[in-house]
């Protein structure tokens, strides 16, 4: 039985249907019939090529929703027809030193879901079934796609740097993640300032639960804010003043920078020895993490906000996340994309 998908076959080609075999189904595996897979922008990058390590055909997609439709043998804790989501992560070596420290997102042996392996923009997909996290009740399915990768990766600081009282957070851009961190950072209990470009955005960031708004690009703006956050996520791909952002932190503070086109920094030793201050960068949460993370969303009402696109416009969806004009996540719906090969299968 082959798995209908859409591919791309070159770089920045538009995606095409496809169909693959997959990998036998493993004991500790579950297949998953794909409902709905949010657009991230690393899907556009893999698309793109802009890494250097994409391998056509490229099947992206890693914000997954869907519903358990077999399971191997080993697998005790997914019942098939129980709704799951996957991210970022497919397997890991689960007995390296990271590993048995529940923290899988940094094994040498990691495995991404759609680098190397075919991802989330298709008819179901085989992953481990410690990587396919129950979606709780309260979380409708589209809206919770994005959760996935953009929820995580903005939760997972969050979550670090709690430590039991309230956190003066700063949000640093106002796209897909940055408006999740504004939700997550009000749940939590911050004070939250969100710094844009885009003056427009000030209205938004308000109805999103902001209690400030500053521009990231004027000094004299972002030194109203100086040693005032305790952490401060930064969500934007293209490189900042961040030695004035490092300025706005607290005693004990973080700047968490969440792309790699941030670019290089230009910090004095000095200023990070001010207050012990501390600079890191982050990629997604691990397991425990992810499921928490969900968990919490659904307790808090925390939704994306999304725009669905029928797998139809599958192409003019990618677009318009290139082109940054998505309001703020794009998820595409492949509940009816594949009924030929649905019907067709065997099971
Ligand atoms: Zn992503
Ligand atoms: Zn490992």
């Amino acid at each position: 039985m082959e798995i209908a998908a859409f591919a791309a076959h070159g770089p920045g080609q538009p995606l095409e249907r496809f169909a693959y075999r997959p990998e036998p189904l493993g004991p500790q595996d579950v297949e998953v019939q794909i409902e709905f897979c949010g657009i991230c922008h690393s899907d556009v990058h893999l698309i793109d090529n802009d890494w250097g390590i994409s391998q056509y055909p490229l099947v992206p997609g890693h914000e997954i929703v869907g519903v358990v439709s077999a399971r191997g043998e080993a697998v005790a804790h997914l019942e098939v027809g129980q709704r799951v989501g996957i991210g970022w992560l497919r397997g890991a070596c689960l007995h390296c030193e990271w590993c048995l420290r529940g923290e899988e997102n940094v094994c040498p042996e990691r495995q991404a879901t759609c680098v190397g392996h075919y991802g989330g923009f298709a008819r179901a997909i085989r992953v481990h079934s410690r990587f396919a996290f129950p979606l709780p009740d309260g979380l409708e399915p589209a809206a919770a796609a994005p959760l996935l990768c953009a929820g995580i990766t903005v939760y997972s600081p969050l979550r670090q740097a709690w430590q039991g009282h309230p956190l003066r957070v700063g949000v640093v851009g106002l796209g897909g993640l940055g408006h999740l961190a504004v939700k997550f950072a009000r749940a939590f209990g911050s004070e939250v300032t969100v710094f844009s470009s885009r003056q427009e955005k000030q209205a938004e960031a308000e109805r999103l639960g902001a209690h400030h708004f500053l521009s990231s690009t004027d000094p004299a703006q972002i030194q109203k804010a100086a040693g005032r956050l305790d952490l401060i996520i930064a969500t934007v791909h293209v490189p900042l003043a961040w030695e004035a952002f490092v300025n706005c932190l607290r005693p004990k503070g973080t700047l968490c920078l969440l792309s790699g086109l941030a670019g290089t920094l230009n910090i004095a030793a000095g200023q990070l020895m001010e207050g012990h201050r501390t600079v890191k960068g982050s990629t997604v949460g691990n397991c425990w993490q992810t499921r928490e993370m969900l968990q919490f969303a659904a307790w808090n009402g925390i939704q994306p906000e999304i725009e669905i696109f029928p797998a139809g416009r599958i192409n003019e969806a990618i677009q318009r996340v290139r082109e940054n004009a998505v309001h703020f996540r794009a998820v595409v719906d492949f509940r009816q994309a594949f009924n030929e090969s649905r019907a067709a299968d065997p099971r």
